[in-house]
């Protein structure tokens, strides 16, 4: 096959992966002047951000809630260079509801700074200068962020980046680079604060993927913060799914082209620099090899090293095969009768069962909860999702797959029933995700969701960079800085197109 580019006399660019990464790069490249071909080995564009439709329900496979819309945000940044209308949606408020074990009133988590202050004061007495510190270092770090530094450095061109986004304030959190949350709790002498502790580690999970004993603290001080005003959680009007609706119609407005059902299977590297990739048409079976100037990978780390196969460097090969387990998802999507939802149901809810169980394993469910209008039920309907991390080495190691998914399922339809009013006469439809699905549709490596992990050797300066050991190899997604979701991605979207502008301009 030939001729996929439509612009051939411009640098061309292919990105492996029509996740949010993947779309933003293409459509950032597409506008400003590159001819790009994205390839997705799946049906719908969005990966991770992506829905599916059942008996008249719309369901979001993965992300239900983005930030950076508001004014400056990042996704508001790049609709705004896209020149497309951001999506219509609502701010979340409370961003969260959290049943901490055997409680049955919540912690909210409001959208107010006042009144998440005062909440926070009546919930966790003594810790407010644990959260001032928080706050502190969130400022510092959001305006650092703002400046758009490239993170891990990996030249003099990325160093200058870094440079260039350091002002003085960014100094105050030097000191805690090496620091945990654990850790900070210790200096408060809030260590044995057994509540807080629960409530910081459910909510940081959904972030960082780990524990607020290991979690780092810069890393953390943003992902408790960003739910307040000015910035903010939203559920999106309609589905996730018209965020990557609106980065495809910007791709292709500027003569991009967006291939599904396209799988690369292998990228090939010559002399040290990638120059094509060998594509598998699923509908026909056909296979080519691509040229290109320069290839964005929007897959896992995990999933790169697999595509370099044998030319995938030793040293980084090492240090993704030496990378904790990352964590799987179990998700339950339920179509009910608008009767099972509580008057008044916050968008999400965050409950957790056994005090002295793991977060996770359907112990701990993350629940997303649609509203009346919303488009994503119909009238006299609701969606409710809940999810749960879990090991994904069980999911493929099981002779009995099918009974090990049913066994998760019930369990988490009976947990939610202790809060939604869950009979048969009032589920109408039910689904369920295990990391095998997410692997089947995202190809993530075991069905790994949510990156690589946000622990001291491998947060920020110490993660992977966007810049690989390959030239011209670029990694865009939730494996690199700043980390998983929408608006992680993105970020990490942004600064791979800066680099490849700056290789291209010299
Ligand atoms: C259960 C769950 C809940 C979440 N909740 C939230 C939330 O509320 N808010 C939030 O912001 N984030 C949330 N996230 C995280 C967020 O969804 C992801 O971090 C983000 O969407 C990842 O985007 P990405 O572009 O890095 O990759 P992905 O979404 O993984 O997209 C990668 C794309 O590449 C394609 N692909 C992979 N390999 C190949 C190949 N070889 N050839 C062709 N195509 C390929 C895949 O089909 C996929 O479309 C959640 C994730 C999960 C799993």
């Amino acid at each position: 096959m030939s001729n996929v580019f439509i612009d051939k006399n411009q640098p061309r660019v292919i990105v492996i992966g029509a996740g949010i990464g993947g779309l933003t790069a293409g459509a950032l490249l597409a506008r400003r002047g590159y001819s790009v071909l994205i390839l997705d080995q799946a049906l719908v564009p969005g990966g991770c951000a992506s829905t599916f439709k059942r008996q008249g329900f719309t369901f979001d496979v993965g992300a239900t809630q983005v930030a950076g819309l508001e004014p400056g945000g990042i996704h508001h940044r790049i609709f705004l260079e896209l020149e497309i209308d951001l999506p219509e949606a609502t701010p979340c408020d409370p961003a969260c509801a959290v049943y901490l074990p055997g409680e049955v009133t919540p912690i909210n988590v409001w959208r107010d700074q006042q009144k998440w202050q005062e909440e926070r004061q009546k919930q966790f007495p003594g810790s407010e200068p644990f959260w001032q510190l928080m706050a502190t270092l969130f400022n510092a770090s959001w305006e650092f962020q703002g400046r758009d530094p490239v993170l891990p450095p990996r030249n003099l061109w990325d160093l200058w980046q870094l440079t260039q986004a350091v002002r003085p304030s960014t100094f105050i959190t030097a000191p805690f680079t090496l620091f945990t949350v654990g850790d900070a709790l210790r200096l408060y002498g809030l260590g044995n604060d057994q509540r807080l502790r629960t409530f910081l580690d459910l909510q940081l999970k959904l972030y960082s993927q780990v524990n607020a004993e290991e979690t780092a603290l810069l890393y953390a001080a943003t992902a408790l913060s960003v739910s307040q005003l000015p910035q903010g959680l939203f559920h999106l009007q309609g589905s996730m799914q018209v965020l990557s609706d609106r980065l495809v119609q910007a791709l292709e407005r500027d003569g991009g082209k967006l291939l599904m059902r396209h799988t690369v299977e292998h990228i090939e590297v010559e002399n040290g620099k990638a120059g094509a990739v060998v594509i598998r048409n699923q509908k026909t079976g056909e296979v080519w090899t691509e040229a290109a100037d320069h290839v964005v990978a929007n897959v896992t780390v995990q999933n790169l090293v697999q595509l370099l196969g044998d030319q995938a460097p030793s040293g980084y090969k090492h240090r993704v095969e030496k990378l904790p387990q990352a964590s799987g998802a179990f998700v339950v999507y339920l179509g009910v009768d608008a009767s099972a939802v509580p008057l008044e149901c916050p968008p999400h809810l965050q409950f957790m069962y056994d005090a002295n169980g793991p977060i996770g394993e359907n112990n701990s469910l993350f629940v997303s909860v649609s509203h009346p209008g919303d488009g994503r039920a119909p009238d006299g309907k609701a969606t409710i999702i809940a999810s749960s991390f879990v090991d994904p080495t069980q999911w493929w190691r099981t002779q009995d797959y099918q009974r090990l998914k049913q066994k998760y399922t019930q369990e988490a339809i009976a947990r939610l029933a202790q809060y939604f009013y869950l009979k048969p006469e009032t589920i109408v439809y039910q689904e369920a995700a295990t990391p095998r699905t997410f692997a089947h549709f995202t190809a993530r490596d075991r069905g790994i969701v949510g990156g690589i992990g946000q622990r001291i050797p491998t947060f920020g300066p110490f993660g992977f960079a966007n810049r690989t050991p390959i030239n011209h190899l670029w990694l865009v997604g939730d494996s690199t800085h700043p980390g998983e979701g929408t608006a992680g991605v993105s970020y990490s979207a942004l600064t791979v197109v800066r680099q490849i502008e700056a290789e291209l301009k010299r």
